[in-house]
């Protein structure tokens, strides 16, 4: 289904109005379609710019523009085959008549990623690169970039290459013990089998240990500032995203009554709502509870609970104590620039005393003023301290959920190819184990895929990608 024979277009810059846009032409044709957009009889010089002028054909009213044509031969390339970039002013109606010349040409309008899914089928990059390229260019902090840019540039892949290695061998001395077994000559003694096994474990446990911080890297947390109406939050809500510098952001399902602002929090993409009023409150903590079982294993995401210290608390205030008790939460009290009122009336986490059915059993995490901003240092370390994350500011070299999945996957096989080691099955079944744990290995990289996992990654990329 995935044919690379014929010649594809797309548009490769952002849609809108930019000094800039580029059209990416990649296939057998792409050299002549090039040529005749702008008309020009002689040969383009791989990687030369040439200053062209591209003319619309009659029935496209005529529409012309300054470009100026670099190509690139196969295979040194993006995608690995001839591939021509035609940049001209970024004007969407230029562009799209550009492209649409190009497909009265010849050339057939590109699916969703489909020049990096070139690039992976003409082995310019393995699938950890080509999903790094989606990474890199959806990054919204520098630290995800920077990791998924190691990714591009291979660190995983060598990561997988030595575990894959070393697993190789040991399957190739396992299998070399059993074609030969009259020679009296082991090349691997059975009593050795395990040892062997857990060293490769040790490397994916190592590789594993990075995960968690890695999909926080990569996905981000969201947090949710709740709380009555008038504690706070929407003040509390700027301070947090005022001084960090918000990221502005398209995020997909986010309610339009929700404030929201991305920000880099130790280098995760912290989405801050403010639910701002008592309805919507009531919602978010609800989804929270109901999500949280499920979520708290895949992405950790923090309530922010905020009650006002200044003035007693109320049924309202211990009813979301009540029901945010079992999430992962942090208890604000803000307005800490006025007098406490509430420290007398709420147990406290210094207090050892039992909760009073009637009062919410209440700790304070943190006092902070939105208004003065005191406190507000310790509430981001709070947020980064409780989802586990550090200031560490390194890139993970895990951090793709699909390759923890096929990596625990492998981790499963290696464990029961240990297990039958140890009870003494035949080394025919830890072979078995072994082979499946190579192919898992495989699905990481792409040197095993199939048409529904290609479909499932590259459907994500943007077109022209
Ligand atoms: P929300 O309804 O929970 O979003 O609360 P707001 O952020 O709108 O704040 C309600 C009122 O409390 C406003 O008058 C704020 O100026 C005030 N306020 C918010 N934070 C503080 C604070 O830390 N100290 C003091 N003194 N007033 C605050």
């Amino acid at each position: 289904m995935f044919s690379s024979d014929d010649t594809i277009v797309a548009i490769a810059t952002p849609p809108g109005r930019g000094g800039i846009g580029v059209i990416r032409i990649s296939g057998p044709e792409a050299f002549g379609i090039a040529s005749a957009l702008v008309n020009r009889a002689a040969p383009f010089e791989p990687r030369r710019a040439v200053l062209a002028h591209f003319a619309g054909s009659d029935r496209q009213d005529s529409l012309a523009d300054e470009v100026v044509v670099t190509c690139f031969a196969a295979p040194h390339s993006y995608t690995g085959q001839d591939v021509a970039e035609v940049s001209a002013h970024g004007s969407p109606v230029v562009l799209r008549a550009i492209v649409r010349r190009a497909m009265d040409l010849g050339a057939r309008l590109a699916e969703p990623g489909e020049f990096t899914l070139r690039a992976f089928l003409n082995g310019k990059r393995d699938l950890i690169q080509a999903e790094a390229v989606a990474d890199l260019v959806s990054a919204v902090t520098p630290l995800q970039a920077r990791t998924a840019f190691d990714q591009l540039e291979g660190t995983l892949t060598r990561r997988i290459a030595e575990i894959d290695g070393t697993l190789f061998d040991l399957i190739a001395r396992l299998e070399a013990s059993l074609d030969f077994p009259d020679e009296g000559y082991h090349f691997i003694a059975q009593d050795a089998i395990g040892g062997e096994i857990g060293i490769v474990i040790d490397s994916i446990d190592r590789l594993l240990a990075e995960s968690r911080r890695g999909r926080m890297i990569r996905e981000g947390i969201t947090v949710a500032i709740v709380g009555k109406p008038n504690v706070g939050k929407s003040s509390l809500f700027n301070r947090l995203v005022g001084t960090d510098r918000a990221i502005v952001t398209e995020i997909p399902g986010t309610t339009r009554d929700l404030i929201t602002e991305t920000i880099d929090l130790a280098g995760i993409p912290v989405t801050v709502v403010d639910t701002a009023g008592a309805r919507a409150t009531l919602d978010v903590i609800e989804r929270e509870g109901v999500a949280r079982g499920e979520r708290a294993a895949r992405v950790a995401s923090v309530v922010v609970v905020v009650v006002d210290q200044s003035a007693p608390l109320t049924i309202e205030d211990e009813t979301l104590l009540a029901r945010t008790a079992s999430a992962r939460r942090i208890v604000v009290a803000n307005k800490s620039d006025r007098p406490d009122a509430i420290a007398a009336s709420v147990p406290m986490s210094a207090n050892t005393a039992p909760c009073a059915p009637a009062v919410a059993c209440m700790s304070v995490d943190t006092r902070v003023s939105a208004l003065t901003g005191s406190g507000l240092e310790e509430l981001r370390r709070a947020i980064v301290e409780l989802v586990g994350g550090e200031e560490t500011r390194e890139p993970a070299a895990l951090s793709n959920a699909r390759h923890i999945a096929l990596l625990e996957a492998t981790r499963e096989h290696l464990v029961r190819a240990r297990t039958t080691a140890a009870e003494r099955h035949p080394e025919e079944f830890v072979l078995v184990e072994l082979q499946e744990a190579r192919v898992t290995l495989e699905q990481i990289v792409g040197t095993r895929t199939n048409d529904a996992m290609l479909r499932h990654i590259f459907e994500r990329f943007c077109i022209g990608k």
